[in-house]
């Protein structure tokens, strides 16, 4: 099933290169329905206004945009994983941006038109929390800049993750 997978997604996107898709940090398809209060219980009022009114945070001056350590990026949400260090590169935009999810189904995709402008929106997949945009103008091998904001996701450093 996860060969299967792999195949098709490597037909679908060559290049494509998953392998921090680890079973420990694949989607299990079970997603997270909260209301909005008890989205207003768990998240800070700033993290609300990203993940749940799809606000952007300042270039530049945001907490990830930088940061080079080993380690895995997950939803300030609900802690699903998003994305790896292995993926992030330095886009110069002043958001954290990376060439790929850490697997395919962790995010999902909506077309914004919001300020006129056509763009593709990426949220999580399971709990429907806005992460950020994708662009076309990533570095190889995927082509992709995943535009995210620093406070939809929570950086766990590679040596403070349980060893398997
Ligand atoms: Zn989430």
């Amino acid at each position: 099933m996860i060969t299967l997978l792999g195949i098709s997604l490597a037909l679908l996107l060559p290049g494509f290169v998953a392998a921090e898709c680890q079973e420990q940090y694949r989607f299990d398809g079970k997603k997270l329905v909260l209301s909005e209060a008890e989205w207003k219980a768990r998240l800070t009022p700033e993290e609300y206004a990203i993940l749940r009114e799809k606000h952007t945070e300042c270039a530049f001056d945001n907490e990830y945009d930088t940061n080079k350590e080993p380690g895995i990026y997950f939803c300030r949400g609900c802690n699903l994983a998003l994305f790896s260090s292995d993926s992030k590169f330095s886009s110069g935009t002043g958001w954290p941006s990376f060439f790929q999810p850490i697997c395919p189904d962790n995010v999902s995709y909506e077309t914004d038109t919001s300020f006129g402008i056509k763009r593709v929106e990426v949220l999580c997949s399971r709990c429907g929390g806005h992460l950020g945009h994708i662009f076309d103008d990533g570095p190889p091998p995927t082509g992709k800049r995943y535009c995210m904001n620093s406070k939809a996701m929570r950086f766990v450093p590679k040596t403070h993750q349980p060893s398997e």
